[in-house]
């Protein structure tokens, strides 16, 4: 991971454009600029709405209890359902998979179908391979055409997972289990070719004028104190510098998910074990019947709410304004309403909103041209302000 020190950027971008181009930007101004050495190397991201090239839009399977993980019998079929991740599916997928399979495994079948192949339905199936069941994945869409494809990737465990009045103390438990559980898989998943998971660093920086996700009229679970002890902390640094439009940052390790190679390994991995793929679409649980496993996983995330008719499961619609990657540029950040990952398969810059009630009950999965401006805009303009062009 190569950073560029700021003050380099900065003395590359005089250099290029002239000091005197630069508004403010002299030898003097570049050393009153000067943030705490841990801020410094901030790495550049060329956040320019020129180099978006693609914008995704995903709707996040929100339940206000959280994942739904329970049995049920169709005809002579055993269903166990493992859907309703919000916005944490990728982050809690080892531990929802391994909960589920727990559950399907009493039918003592050889054979074990899972329907859906996004996050969860990918690490289901490998969870019931390892537990040596025969496993027929059935799906409408395969990796990159699963909601899936198009999250942050980010360790995010409890966003969007549940409602704080709708919870139970069982359904917090089972959050923690799934998150401890996860979070040691994908220690294991770190070094591999392509790098599918690594780590990053976070720069939370706080804004002076806005403060979005403080406000949230949908009341969201808060559960990552009780994780605290497995997830780096980072520091706080106050930043004293008025010109400056962040007053803190917090610097953390972040745990990424490149979805993309992230997505392909565990498809190889399924295929390797012997796994089988049938593309297919269901419209109503009954057709299960006709197929040959005795028992299934249900892992079609939004697609159960008109499968299952689950009304349960609310949309909370989240965009990305994707940037060119830049490898150079490794990190993640958040500033005001915008939150960045920069990825080996992309630079996702997502728009948050005014609160955290943004996107709840969308169902709109058009892209939003004018929104996908906005939020690389910010961060332009964030680096403009510490004095970087990009
Ligand atoms: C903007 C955004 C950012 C996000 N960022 C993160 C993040 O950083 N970290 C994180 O952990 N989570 C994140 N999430 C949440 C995460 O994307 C979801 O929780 C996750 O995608 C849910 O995965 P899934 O496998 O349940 O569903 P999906 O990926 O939607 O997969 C469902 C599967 O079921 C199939 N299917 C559905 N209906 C049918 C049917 N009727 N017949 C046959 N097949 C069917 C589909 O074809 C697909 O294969 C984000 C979400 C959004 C919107």
């Amino acid at each position: 991971m190569r950073f560029l020190s700021r003050r380099h950027a900065l003395t590359s971008a005089a250099s290029l454009l002239g000091l005197s181009s630069l508004p403010g930007c002299t030898d003097r101004s570049l050393r009153n600029l000067d943030l705490d050495a841990d801020v410094r190397s901030l790495p550049v991201i060329r956040a320019r709405t020129d180099r978006i090239d693609r914008i995704t839009v995903c709707l996040r399977p929100f339940r206000a209890a959280g994942p739904r993980l329970d049995v049920e019998q169709i005809g002579h079929k055993t269903v166990v359902h493992n859907y309703g991740h919000g916005g944490s599916g990728w982050s809690l997928s080892w531990g929802s998979a391994k909960l589920a399979v727990e559950r399907a495994l009493p039918v003592n079948s050889a054979k074990i179908g899972i329907l859906g192949c996004g996050a969860i339905g990918l690490t289901t199936a490998i969870v019931a391979q390892q537990a040596g069941a025969e496993v027929t994945i059935y799906a409408e869409s395969l990796p990159p055409f699963v909601r899936s494809a198009r999250a942050s990737g980010s360790w995010t465990p409890s966003s969007r997972i549940a409602q704080k009045d709708t919870m139970t103390p069982e359904f917090v438990n089972r959050w923690e289990a799934m998150a401890r559980y996860s979070f040691s898989c994908y220690q294991n998943l770190q070094g591999l070719p392509g790098n599918p998971i690594e780590w990053d660093t976070f720069y939370g920086m706080k804004s002076r004028e806005l403060d979005p996700l403080h406000a949230d009229p949908i009341g969201f679970a808060k559960l990552d104190d009780r994780i605290q002890d497995i997830e780096p902390q980072g520091n706080l640094i106050q930043v004293d510098d008025t010109r400056l439009p962040y007053s803190e940052v917090h610097k953390k390790p972040n745990l990424i998910f490149n979805v993309t190679s992230y997505s392909d390994y565990l498809l190889r991995q399924f295929l390797e074990r012997g796994g089988k793929i049938k593309t297919m679409t269901l419209h109503h649980p009954s057709e299960l019947t006709a197929l040959p496993e005795p028992v299934f996983i249900n892992c079609t995330g939004y697609g159960a709410r008109a499968l299952w008719n689950d009304s349960s499961i609310i949309p909370v619609r989240g965009q990305i304004a994707w940037l060119i990657p830049q490898p150079e540029a490794l990190c993640s950040m958040s500033f005001g309403n915008v939150y960045v990952v920069s990825r080996r398969d992309g630079i996702v810059v997502q728009w948050m909103g005014d609160d955290m009630g943004f996107g709840y009950n969308g169902t709109d999965e058009t892209p939003d041209l004018a929104e996908a401006h906005r939020s690389v805009s910010v961060i332009n303009g964030l680096y403009r302000s510490m004095g970087y062009t990009v």
